[in-house]
């Protein structure tokens, strides 16, 4: 077997390998290459062989950077390495070993080209990748064009070396463009093309077109479109269309004064900037012109609402003394006015009764208005909200011969979230409506029921009714439906105030109604959960003024209202003289009549569950053990029939609900 020639194994594959390897004495001059080497310098040529100067055979700065770090190498007696660009034949970069030694020096010189050029193509791709997400950034944080423009150039300038930017913007009316940001021209320039039409210079052409323009060599460019730039002394400009949607905003150019040329990388690049924008400034001029229009309303509406207020205020005091000196002049016994004056005098007072209650009106509809926020809620208990309304407006009823049915007694333990002014002025509102659009001799029903969470309240009444077309209308501002048969007198106001209270409340509202038979208001409240009222807070409000005293003797109280119940028993709790009994049904109230000693007096429920108020009224009264115990008839049905037949069958008087506790007292001190 053949000895391995270990030195032959090395020269081999020293000529073998890729990199370029150089021995050079302390000289530097050439003393050994490899076939690489030689390729790489070109020592096949005659001139270029061993002996010469190294460094001669290289361009001067490679040459250079070679030297100086030989010199580097030799004095620290170590290799030292290094990137070099040498542009050979395509070869452009190289990665250079220096090895220093006794005699001289060895180069190995290892082509790099790729891979810093693969190196190079990442850099740009970050570096693209850096000035989107910027771009993107600022999209979101930047609300001003012009403040967003400015920050983005100033990213993309230090990537592509650019002077200008300009941004026109399309206007609709004109259908010109219309210069908006600028960067790198100054003020006067900027005046000198503030307009453009479509069709000249670059960006008119671009917002024509819709396409993007490049122009290079601008300086030597004789294209009478970039007249405009070229004056501007830029030498390479990409102008862009910015659409969205299909549709033309304006347009955004940059500029270079140094370049003459862009990449097409670079151009991708703005182009992908210019579309990302175009959405972004669509977006912001369209909140910017809503805000507009919202400040404007808004300023609008405060003018509306603090004249009014004025208005109102200025118009009610001379009118209170109108009324004051009308009023005193009627009344006047020392200087009794004639009758035909009196009858003027009633006119004064009437009209301007009447227009007091349009300025009062007003003022609350403004006064809403103005303080929507803050609408101060609290629980109050259905019972509570409907008794207050209704021992308002029981005397107006009665006027009028209008009965009034409260049919909220399944749902009285329920309790709203609301104001409580606020829902009196809507119910008083609803009724006093019901009153007015209503013949002598109708009806009005209040009732309630359980929507969900909201509590629906219902006012209805068999009056002249609305036209369907007319439903909507009426509760806007001023509007009112002529009755002029009728003569109703109204300010249009109502029905918006009650519309705005119950918005403001989180509810609301609305109207079923057919002419000529009747309407059925109704509107919504939260439900604060549901809880039985036992506390009777609003009615009892009034207990210390009750006179309890001087009343003595046992009082029986049959009604299955347990709130009714709980009410009186209340009031009778601390008052030792007298024993109160109250019992749910009619069957108890027969038994503790008869079982026991007998009251000496009965408070009657007409409409028992178990037994009907009349039967037990039939019995009591046909029974002469009881016959003579008087009975007072307690009803929420305030019909005539009901009334008469309680009489007939033998009730001393008859008392309607909601009680009036005063009249209430008053009517068993005759008794007891
Ligand atoms: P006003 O009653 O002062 O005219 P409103 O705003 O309260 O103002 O009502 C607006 C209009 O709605 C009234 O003019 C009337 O035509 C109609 N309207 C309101 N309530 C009723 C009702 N209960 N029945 C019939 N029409 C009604």
């Amino acid at each position: 077997m053949n000895s391995i020639d270990v030195t032959q194994i090395e020269s081999f594959l020293i000529e073998c390998i890729s990199d370029s390897l150089i021995v050079v004495d302390r000289e530097l001059n050439l003393v050994y290459a490899n076939e690489e080497a030689k390729e790489l310098f070109s020592l096949k040529q005659p001139e270029r062989c061993y002996g010469s100067h190294f460094l001669q055979l290289l361009d001067k700065g490679p040459a250079e950077i070679i030297g100086e770090k030989l010199l580097k190498a030799r004095q620290q007696n170590e290799a030292v390495y290094f990137d070099l660009y040498l542009d050979r034949k395509e070869r452009l970069w190289f990665d250079v070993h220096l090895y220093p030694s006794e005699k001289g020096a060895t180069i190995l010189l290892r082509d790099i080209t790729a891979k810093k050029q693969v190196e190079e193509t990442i850099e740009q791709q970050n570096n693209k990748l850096r000035i989107l997400s910027e771009a993107a950034n600022q999209i979101l944080v930047k609300q001003e064009p012009g403040e967003l423009l400015e920050s983005l150039f100033k990213e993309l300038n230090s990537y592509l070396d650019l002077d200008v930017y300009i941004n026109y913007m399309f206007k609709e009316n004109t259908k010109r463009l219309e210069l908006m940001y600028f960067h790198g021209i100054d003020e006067q320039d900027a005046e000198d093309i503030r307009y453009l039409d479509l069709g000249m210079a670059v960006c008119g052409t671009v917002a024509r077109d819709q396409v993007r323009i490049v122009v290079e060599n601008i300086e030597e460019s004789t294209d009478p479109r970039v007249r405009i730039v070229k004056e501007l002394g830029i030498k390479t400009y990409a102008s862009y269309p910015l659409l969205s949607g299909g549709k033309l905003l304006g347009t955004l150019s940059f500029g270079s004064r140094n370049r003459t040329s862009f990449r097409e990388e670079e151009l991708e690049l703005l182009d992908t900037i210019c579309s990302q924008l175009a959405i972004m400034f669509e977006h912001t001029l369209l909140i910017m012109e809503l805000t507009k229009k919202k400040e404007e309303a808004e300023a609008a509406n405060a003018v509306k609402s603090n004249f009014l207020s004025m208005m109102s205020h200025e118009l009610r005091t001379p009118l209170n003394s109108i009324l004051g000196f009308a009023q005193i002049l009627q009344d006047d016994s020392s200087e009794p006015p004639t009758i035909r004056q009196n009858q003027k005098l009633s006119k004064i007072l009437k009209s301007s009764r009447h227009l007091l209650n349009l300025i009062n009106d007003l003022l609350e509809l403004v006064k809403s208005g103005v303080h929507d926020q803050e609408v101060k809620k609290e629980s109050l208990s259905v019972e509570s909200i409907v008794n207050d309304s209704l021992k308002i407006l029981q005397l107006q009823g009665k006027e009028k011969d209008i009965r009034i049915y409260d049919r909220t007694h399944s749902c009285s333990h329920i309790h709203v979230l609301a104001n409580r002014t606020k829902v009196n002025q809507i119910l008083l509102n609803l009724l006093e409506n019901a009153f007015k659009y209503t013949p002598a001799g109708g009806q009005v029903l209040i009732a309630c029921q359980v929507e969900g969470q909201k509590l629906k309240f219902s006012v209805t009444d068999n009056g002249v009714g609305i036209p369907k077309k007319e439903q909507d209308k009426i509760f806007e501002p001023f509007y009112r439906i002529f009755h002029l048969e009728n003569n109703i007198e109204g300010t249009g106001i109502g029905l918006t105030l009650v519309k705005q209270l119950v918005e403001q409340m989180g509810g609301s509202v609305g109207v079923k109604s057919a002419l000529g038979f009747g309407s059925s208001f109704w509107f919504t409240l939260p439900i604060d959960g549901e809880k039985v009222s036992y506390d009777h807070t609003y009615e009892t409000r009034g207990n210390k003024e009750l006179v309890l005293d001087g009343l003595d003797g046992k009082i029986l109280y049959i009604d299955d209202n347990y709130n009714d119940l709980s009410l009186l028993e209340a009031i009778f709790e601390n008052h030792s003289r007298v024993q109160f009994i109250s019992v749910l049904t009619g069957k108890e109230g027969m038994s503790q009549v008869t079982e026991t000693v007998p009251p000496n007096l009965i408070l009657l429920d007409i409409h028992l569950v178990d037994i009907h108020g009349f039967e037990v009224l039939r019995k009591l009264k046909n029974d002469p053990a009881t016959r003579d115990i008087p009975i007072i008839a307690i009803s929420a049905d305030t019909s005539q029939e009901t009334k008469s037949r309680a009489t007939e069958l033998g009730v001393c008087e008859f008392l309607t609900k909601p009680l009036d506790l005063t009249e209430l007292l008053m009517t068993i001190r005759k008794y007891l």
